[in-house]
């Protein structure tokens, strides 16, 4: 039995009257660990854990981190997180509610994902946040329950960090002959991997993520995603921090959701009528949550204005 849930698909009314067309959201906010990032690392660990793997081990401080610990604790296996300095009290705090170890290390994520790896024995699993094509069957549920719902929209909206959010969503869109409907795929700014892999015509790394959007901060995206803006239509847009802010803060007053800034940059799409929805009827926002930022981190990062 997989560890997500399925999620409500919605018709939002305030999204539709700002956008001025049809907004439809698939509301993986309501996953149980906060994000849709439980439906690819649920069945990966689940994977893990039929072929024996004796403890979970990732270094994200951020939502994989969350999912893998929430997966671990459902199954019975102890989970490892290896996070950086830089992580929040928030996602500590959630981090332990849900029973992980949790080791400080480093100053950036690098130093914690090496010393992450370096932990991993021949029993353990190592959970990837994006770049795994167990993560990317995971997240096509998503599409297969609105396929099952009767929805067929004229275009998707996602927020892209490694891009494995892409990559499932893309997979479950192939899998349902949906790929003549465009992806438009949304980053902030300091933090457009993919933008930067599509003016340079190949995946680039980003020197530094500045966005306060830090689950879009990625600094490259995963090949895979990168083989789909060769396989089928994706735009990219990129939309300012205080732009996703402001999306959160609608989001919430609209559906009493909190979420992320990483899923504001895609609400923001509809909240400004962006040019990119004008030639669909009917669009559907993957509304992909988050669970680090609390309502005063996100009413301090609009206060400091733009940088
Ligand atoms: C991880 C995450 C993303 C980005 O997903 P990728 O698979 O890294 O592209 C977007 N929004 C939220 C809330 C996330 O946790």
């Amino acid at each position: 039995m997989p560890l997500h849930v399925d999620t409500p698909l919605i018709e939002s009314r305030p999204l539709s009257l700002a956008a001025g067309r049809r907004i439809w959201l698939k509301l993986d906010a309501l996953q149980p660990p906060g994000s849709f990032k439980l439906r690819g690392i649920g069945r990966a660990c689940e994977a893990h854990h039929a072929r024996g793997a004796a403890r979970f081990i990732t270094s994200s401080g951020g939502n994989a981190g969350l999912a893998v610990a929430y997966a671990g604790r459902r199954l019975g296996v102890p989970v490892l997180v290896v996070v950086p300095e830089t992580t929040t009290e928030t996602a500590m705090a959630l981090l332990q509610r849900e029973g992980a170890e949790v080791v400080v290390h480093g100053a950036s994520w690098q130093e914690a994902n090496a010393l992450a790896q370096s932990k991993v024995g021949s029993s353990d699993a190592y959970i990837h946040p994006f770049d795994d094509p167990l993560l990317w069957d995971g997240h096509a549920s998503m599409i297969d329950e609105v396929v099952g719902a009767g929805l067929v929209p004229g275009a998707v909206v996602l927020s892209v960090g490694g891009g494995g959010l892409l990559c499932g969503v893309a997979e479950g869109m192939r899998r349902h002959g949906w790929d003549h409907a465009p992806i438009v795929a949304v980053e902030t700014d300091g933090a457009a991997s993919l933008a930067a892999a599509l003016g340079a015509g190949q995946p680039v790394t980003l020197d530094a993520i500045t966005s306060v959007a830090t689950s879009l901060g990625a600094k490259r995206i995963c090949d895979r995603a990168w083989q789909w803006t060769r396989e089928r239509a994706i735009q990219s847009v990129v939309v300012p921090d205080q732009t996703a802010l402001a999306a959160c803060e609608r989001f919430l007053a609209d559906h009493r959701i909190l979420v992320e800034p990483a899923c504001g940059a895609s609400l923001a799409l509809a909240y400004d009528a962006h040019e990119a929805l004008a030639p669909f009827a009917s669009v559907l926002i993957i509304a992909c949550g988050g669970a680090t930022a609390s309502l005063d981190q996100i009413r301090r990062w609009s206060a400091r204005g733009p940088s």
